[in-house]
């Protein structure tokens, strides 16, 4: 970085020329797109789209998740100037990422909301772009995998979360964030046989066929030991990551509406998620960041940083298939 450019640049969400690189603007100011990416809803050429989903009603506590996308995106404005570490490339430079802003819905019709986020995921992969979005409470992903398995057939599900988020549910009509991997089963937008979940520290009677990996797990045996056994059951199907954030402990993400203590650490997510590289990733979310109940910003920290690891993991992939060095 050269203090020359710090000087020049301000505001890249809607000044920079072309997708590409770093930016190296004042991090405290300027318009804030996800990691200073293009502010745009013109997905010509676009590799990778990061959109928010400002919607919290579906919650069993404390709401705030509406409020999510822009402090994520607030708080990535401090990892724009630099490549992701761990990584040895970097995908801001190799693939057009832009920052697609949010969905619109009608916040007073709630029943209608489903599908509006279903058409407005459809439109990202309809042009060609992955798709990583930034909750919002976790029912989004619901909406969201019915674009994706629209599109890539029944996915292996790789979710990380305090909570299965397969409870018994009162019917189809309901929208809540923890029924919707039930939903998702029964659907058959995601294959149990294939998909896993990390972190787990709630009972549930019925994992749907799923594989658990409990936090006591991953305490006890470490990431690349859960790594092992992620990729055992997950193989090379096309996947989808879920990060709930309170699939960390509360001592690294405050800020969610269901915290749970005894979660994973900060640095045990980082390793797992670097560690999965070279999985079949078809897209991604993270989810349950309440600024709200965060007011130091650790968790849209914490949000932020597991955002550019689900780049990175789409990344690494699509890398392999180009047969590039880039
Ligand atoms: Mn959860
Ligand atoms: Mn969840």
């Amino acid at each position: 970085m050269a203090l020359e450019d710090a000087k020049r640049q301000v505001d890249t969400a809607i000044t920079r020329q072309g997708h590409r690189g770093l930016s190296y603007e004042n991090a405290f100011g300027g318009v804030t797109s996800f990691l200073r990416r293009t502010l745009t809803k013109d997905l010509t050429g676009v590799d990778l789209a990061v959109t928010g989903i400002p919607f919290d009603q579906a919650v069993t506590n404390r709401p705030g998740t509406r409020l999510g996308p822009r402090a994520i995106r607030e708080a990535s404005a401090l990892q724009a100037c630099d490549a992701p570490y761990g990584w040895g490339f970097n995908p801001l430079e190799a693939f057009d990422i832009v920052d697609y802003g949010d969905l619109a819905f009608d916040y007073a019709t709630v029943a209608e909301f489903p599908a509006v986020l279903q058409a407005h995921v459809a439109c990202i992969l309809d042009a060609g772009a992955a798709c990583i979005a930034l909750g919002g409470d976790h029912s989004i992903s619901l909406p969201i995998l019915r674009a994706h398995a629209a599109r890539h057939g029944p996915l292996a599900l790789v979710q990380f979360d305090a909570h299965s988020d397969t409870w018994e549910d009162g019917g189809p009509q309901r929208i809540d964030h923890g029924t919707m991997f039930r939903k998702a089963v029964r659907e058959g937008l995601i294959d149990p046989a294939r998909s896993v979940q990390v972190g787990i520290r709630t009972d549930n009677p019925d994992p749907m066929g799923i594989t658990v990996i409990d936090a006591p797990f991953v305490h006890d045996n470490g990431p690349a030991a859960t790594v092992a056994r992620i990729r055992q059951v997950v193989g090379d199907a096309p996947a989808y990551v879920s990060f709930d954030i309170d699939a960390l402990d509360p001592a690294f993400a405050p800020g969610t509406g269901t915290p749970v203590w005894g979660g994973l650490t900060s640095a045990q997510a980082a390793a797992m998620l670097r560690g999965l590289a070279g999985l079949n990733m078809v897209g991604g979310d993270v989810v349950e960041v309440s600024p709200p109940f965060d007011p130091s910003g650790i968790t849209a920290v914490a949000g932020a940083h597991v955002a550019v690891e689900l780049i990175c993991l789409w990344a690494w992939k699509k890398r392999e298939e180009r047969g590039t060095d880039q």
